[in-house]
């Protein structure tokens, strides 16, 4: 009851999860097939790995979408495989790591959750073995997988993976479906808010006939493009409040999104 996969495409499949609503990724070719995001502790990816074996035998490379948690702290159980990152994910995996995984244990342990905690405290982060900055393309066997940097977004070295083939993208976080579109924590100290509407029209320029977010069910093209608008308008609610044009709490009303969300984007650097 852990996960439930969802094909959105033959051979293209969402993984969903109840734990933070995560949504991971798997793309299936005839000679190998590539994992897109790991989960957060090593038995939440020996979960995912057994969830795989289930649909395919084949070899096995993983990419990660970002260096958050959630999305890259299950690798260990893949292992030995490509793992694939933006060339800055390292040093984002690495840094305050062991900040993120005491609050993390904190965040589990209050939620009445303790075997996750526990989980986290036994995980080993693994570092990709295989980097790239603008795109690159893997071939899986009569299948292309695009992996390409759409700019800096939710992070300074988001990831999305393009199936051409099937008209699917994973967008990691770059895309969020929470109840409201982005939720609190899409927003952080390393989010590039004027440069995230671009990477949503990068996204929307691949032309997806579905986009699979890191957080949520799969959304379409028009979900995407009344985001980006969404953005656009944090964006000059965070100038005026810069500028001392308007007040925050003025802002945040003016806002599409919630109370805490807007609060988070305007904090952004
Ligand atoms: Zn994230």
């Amino acid at each position: 009851m852990t996960g439930r996969w969802v094909e959105v495409a033959k051979g293209v499949y969402a993984r969903r999860y109840e734990e933070l609503d995560l949504t991971v990724g798997l793309v299936v070719g005839a000679d190998r097939c590539l994992i897109v995001d790991t989960r957060g502790d090593l038995e939440q990816g020996a979960e995912l790995a057994a969830a795989v074996r289930e649909l395919t035998p084949l070899p096995w490379s993983v990419v990660y979408t970002h260096a958050h948690f959630d999305h890259a702290w299950g690798t260990e159980q893949f292992l030995p495989c490509e793992v694939w990152a933006h060339a800055r994910c390292a040093p984002a995996l690495n840094e305050d790591v062991d900040i993120v995984r005491t609050d993390w244990i904190a965040y589990y342990e209050t939620e009445g959750k303790p075997e996750i905690a526990d989980a986290i405290s036994r995980t080993t982060i693994t570092e990709p073995n295989h980097t790239f900055t603008d795109q690159v393309e893997l071939d899986l066997g009569g299948r292309t997988a695009v992996l390409l940097h759409p700019g800096r977004a939710h992070t300074d070295h988001d990831v999305v993976v393009h199936v051409p083939d099937a008209a699917v993208v994973f967008t990691g976080d770059v895309v969020e479906h929470a109840e409201h579109g982005f939720s609190a924590y899409s927003f952080s100290e390393g989010t590039d808010l004027r440069a995230w509407p671009d990477a949503l029209d990068t996204i929307l320029a691949l032309e997806p006939r579905i986009v699979v977010p890191g957080h949520g069910e799969p959304v379409d093209t028009g979900f995407v493009a009344h985001h980006r608008d969404g953005l656009h308008e944090l964006i000059t609610l965070r100038t005026r409040v810069r500028s001392g044009e308007m007040t925050e709490r003025e802002a945040v009303a003016a806002s599409r999104y919630p109370h805490d969300v807007a609060l988070a984007a305007l904090a952004t650097p």
